[in-house]
């Protein structure tokens, strides 16, 4: 999910009717949302369920939280193509001086564009901050450096490595697999990485992350299509990649194994999104909601295209996620904003959610993120009662359709 601390949607989201289309391609549309869904509004069931979505990025926590917000995000004009490679930065709450790559395969590598491999099996290569911005890395005796670093295969395209920070670290070392491209430059006074991964990859990667623990398969789906729809319409404001690895946009930890849950979950969805409003929807979710999630309008945040809606949540209206704190923040508006605005202050987890009442010293409240969208924690339980991953996007995402992203952009 996403850090709601730039909560705006820009007002140039698409409110209404989609602008006319060639009617081959409405037709072409419209059956595949028939096909899919049976129908563009759809009617939300009495489930159970709540999330989480409870996030402390400053600790780096592998946590289990998820929410996303894509609070500057909206509905694309123009969808990228199904697939299409996507820029994630990673590592972003380590701020990396040091980073080591490591691979099995041969890499080839552009030092500002002079071109070098990387043997199969050789040495850890280490890449360190030097002044004036540029990187030194150490390869076969030889050391380079450069403004711009890339790895890749060597045939050029996707390759698959271990990027790491070493200690010291606050949280030891980091490790973790990726599969694409990656792109190593100098921002402000840490090295940042950028991975160009392919965005079913990322789906892949994203659901792994996200998941709660040994969450059945058809809540994997609703997650894979949720975070997919994110993935290929939400603009997050980043500079030189398209989302971070925080839940500010969307946790993305490793790659899973081939044949996992996770991974099976993204390829039992592969392309297909939530359309809303004439656009794919840059869906959001949360990791557990107060027995109702939220409309963005009670929720203090700016309605322009898909209003979301307040539904019920089964667990979460029986057996919520509880937390208290103490009354500091009693002077917190009730709203999402006021929360978030507090939060950038007080830290991520500072106010867990804006649903809480004060009693003497402290705030009880419950919830655990933005509570606007899917409620994971609801949504995994609709899974563990039998509900479907469309029943489930139905519940939590009123009056939207799933179709492919293939077809969505021919509306937008
Ligand atoms: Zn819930
Ligand atoms: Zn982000």
């Amino acid at each position: 999910m996403a850090r709601p601390d730039a909560f705006s949607i820009p007002s140039s989201i698409p409110s209404s009717a989609p602008s006319p289309i060639p009617s081959p391609s409405r037709r072409e549309f419209l059956r595949a949302i028939a096909a899919a869904t049976g129908a563009l509004s759809l009617p939300a069931l009495s489930f159970g369920h709540d999330r989480h979505a409870n996030f402390t990025p400053e600790a780096g926590a592998p946590c289990l939280v998820t929410r996303r917000l894509a609070f500057e995000t909206w509905v694309s004009e123009s969808p990228p193509a199904n697939d299409k490679p996507l820029r994630f930065g990673v590592f972003s709450l380590f701020a990396p001086q040091h980073l080591i790559v490591r691979s099995r395969e041969a890499l080839l590598l552009r030092f500002d564009g002079e071109a070098r491999t990387l043997p199969a099996n050789s040495d850890a290569l280490h890449l360190r901050l030097i002044d004036g911005g540029r990187i030194a890395a150490d390869l076969s005796g030889e050391t380079f450096a450069a403004t711009r670093i890339e790895a890749l295969s060597t045939s050029g395209g996707e390759a698959v490595f271990t990027l790491e920070v070493p200690p010291p670290s606050l949280h030891g070392t980091i490790q973790r697999q990726f599969r694409g491209r990656l792109l190593l430059t100098a921002a402000q006074r840490h090295l940042q990485p950028v991975l160009l991964m392919r965005s079913e990859v990322a789906v892949a990667s994203i659901v792994l992350a996200e998941a709660p623990p040994h969450a059945p398969p058809e809540f994997l789906r609703a997650q894979a299509a949720a975070s997919r729809s994110f993935l290929l319409s939400a603009r997050t404001g980043h500079i030189g990649f398209d989302f971070c690895d925080t839940t500010h946009c969307q946790f993305l930890r490793e790659l899973p194994t081939p044949g996992s849950p996770h991974a099976l979950a993204a390829e039992a969805t592969t392309g297909l999104v939530l359309i809303a409003a004439g656009g794919i929807l840059p869906a959001m979710y949360s990791r557990s909601c107060s027995g109702r999630t939220h409309a963005l309008a009670e929720s203090g945040l700016s309605v322009s295209g898909y209003p979301y809606y307040s539904v019920h949540c089964e667990l979460c209206s029986r057996r919520p996620e509880l937390w208290v704190r103490d009354s500091d923040a009693g002077s917190v508006a009730h709203s999402e904003r006021a929360r978030q605005a507090w939060n950038r202050v007080h830290g991520w987890s500072a106010l867990p959610s804006a649903s809480y009442a004060v009693n003497g010293a402290v705030l009880r409240g419950s919830g655990i993120g933005h509570g606007i969208g899917m409620c994971q924690r609801g949504a995994a339980e609709m899974a563990k009662q039998g509900a479907t991953y469309r029943e489930i996007l139905a519940h939590y995402y009123p009056n939207t359709a799933i179709a492919s992203a293939a077809i969505a952009p021919a509306l937008a």
